[in-house]
């Protein structure tokens, strides 16, 4: 990885100290220089998204349908496929936001939210 240098000698953050900051694990020294190098912070911002947006495509992948979380929902599962779910659903924050819909309180707008969900899953099956 090629270094760039200050104007002050010093030299921005390393790929491999970006991916550190992007992950959470930046040291003190890296957190020192992106306090005060707007470059290496948009870095940072940039490989942060696009590690979201990797995620969210890998979450997806992997989740239950929304007809297997409503099954859940009332316990309609057998106790290994409940703890599957129960499983997937809290390292999942698209299924446990679904999981939220469903389990709100109003029934009106539970059945409005539930049966949108539903629409949009099946009209993805059917393109
Ligand atoms: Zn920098
Ligand atoms: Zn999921």
């Amino acid at each position: 990885m090629e270094e760039e240098q200050l104007s002050d000698g010093a030299t921005h953050l390393s790929g491999s100290e970006i991916v550190a900051a992007a992950d959470g694990e930046a040291d003190e020294a890296i957190v020192d220089h992106l306090r005060h190098c707007e470059l290496c912070r948009q870095r940072v911002a940039a490989l942060r998204a696009m590690q979201q947006a990797l995620r969210r495509r890998l979450y997806r992948a992997l989740c239950p349908s929304t007809e297997q979380l409503a099954d859940y929902c009332q316990g309609l599962l057998s106790p290994a496929q409940q703890a599957l779910l129960a499983h997937h659903i809290a390292s999942c924050p698209y299924c446990s936001a679904e999981v939220d819909l469903m389990l709100q309180r109003d029934p009106l707008i539970d059945r409005l939210l539930l049966s949108d969900l539903l629409n949009r899953r099946v009209l993805r099956y059917l393109r």
